[in-house]
């Protein structure tokens, strides 16, 4: 299912400002939102992609992504699990407090903004969880080859997941969980302090429980309380075509798993290009160097090169000169975003033999002098030499 362009989502252009973009989301947000247009299923689908495509291009970061590789650098080329750019499973909820800034206010004059009151029953979720996860790195190298048509690869994380035994809670049971009496259950602690300039109150997340405010009593024994364990894991994502060294692709929520249920981190996977043996590449397109005898440039021949795909045969012409360049057309590297394939280029360059035998000698000096090889002869029909290229490969 192709996914829709999140400026024409918002009926914005691509050089659309922080204002423009709020203002266009407002706008529709308005429109579809459910609490106007209650149950309606059409409705809602427009909501959560409109959401999707304010959350994305109201980030500069994610906005670069997704300029540079559309929707397939948004979620790692269609791997699942959520996050970012898949709103369509998101709740109300969670869209409302990630946009609280548009949703905040008294905009559709619900109390603090939010329709469902999702906000304190989120806060209210939200205590008992633990910290955060953090976000993780890793490398994957690529082959000109993979890099050329996207592939599916299957990363080895070593990561903190989720513990099974107490489902991420760090206690055996609910029952193990005591109020935290530091903070009597609030999460943070507050500080008076009086000065020459008045009282100050500063508010710190609790040192005992660290904000969660609670602790377990009896922890599980297999994550010892922390809610998560150290694992190596499977992580299947597709990268697709067209990328290049240094460029990194955030599969959200695939990173370290929070401390008893805190949300996870995200996976950032950074790609790197491993060098070819054959081909150097520039953008989308690949170079190789051909290297023809004297007598091959002269009389013209068949060679076999290879390409990203098996081998291949190209005709070179009679008097072929050095320096000239063979496109195969399309025989390079799909561009990113569908933005066409490049070209596999052939550089010729002439072989000079040296330290010849008596009889190859013999043969050379016999051609010097000869009028046809005397570069003072050559006609003006050698004078596209460099500019043009050849299409040797329809
Ligand atoms: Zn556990
Ligand atoms: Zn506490």
């Amino acid at each position: 299912m192709s996914k829709r362009d999140y400026y024409d989502i918002l009926g914005v252009d691509k050089g659309a400002g922080e204002k423009e973009l709020k203002k266009a989301y407002r706008k529709l947000a308005m429109k579809y939102h459910p609490d106007r247009n209650k149950g309606d299923s059409n409705a809602e689908k427009k909501f959560k992609e409109a959401s999707e495509a304010y959350e994305i291009l109201s980030d500069p970061q994610k906005r670069q992504r997704y300029d540079q590789f559309g929707h397939a650098g948004m979620n790692g080329g269609g791997f699942g699990g959520g996050g970012a750019s898949d709103f369509g499973n998101a709740d109300f909820e969670d869209i409302f407090s990630r946009f609280s800034d548009i949703f905040g206010g008294d905009m559709f004059g619900g109390g603090g903004g939010d329709p469902f009151g999702g906000r304190s029953r989120r806060s209210r979720r939200r205590s008992g969880t633990g910290q955060p996860g953090s976000d993780m790195k890793v490398r994957v190298e690529l082959t000109l080859e993979e890099i050329a048509e996207g592939v599916e690869k299957t990363l080895k994380v070593k990561r903190h997941k989720k513990c099974g035994s107490c489902n991420g809670t760090g206690a055996e049971t609910e029952s193990d969980f005591e109020t935290c009496s530091t903070c009597n259950g609030m999460g943070e602690v507050r500080q008076v302090s009086k000065t020459m300039f008045g009282q100050f109150v500063n508010v710190q997340p609790c040192p005992e429980c660290r904000g969660e405010g609670r602790i377990v009593k009896d922890k599980c024994n297999d994550c010892r309380g922390e809610g998560r364990i150290r694992a190596e894991e499977k992580v299947k994502m597709n990268i697709p075509a067209g990328v290049s060294e240094g460029n990194y692709i955030t599969l959200r929520r695939q990173g370290n798993a929070g401390v008893r249920g805190g949300e996870p981190g995200d996976l950032i996977v950074l790609i790197e290009e491993q060098e070819h043996e054959h081909f150097e590449r520039d953008g989308n397109d690949i170079y190789y160097d051909l290297n023809l005898s004297i007598p091959d440039a002269v009389l013209g021949t068949n060679v076999e090169v290879p390409t990203l795909k098996g081998k291949a045969k190209v005709k070179v012409e009679p008097g072929t000169q050095p320096g000239k360049l063979l496109r195969m057309k399309s025989r390079g590297i799909q561009g990113l975003n569908n933005s066409g394939r490049g070209d596999q280029f052939i550089k010729v360059h002439v072989y000079i033999p040296k330290d010849l035998s008596d009889e190859e000698l013999k043969h050379i000096k016999a051609l010097r002098g000869q009028d046809h090889f005397d570069p003072a002869n050559a006609k003006s029909r050698e004078k596209g030499f460099f500019s043009k290229i050849k299409d040797v490969f329809a």
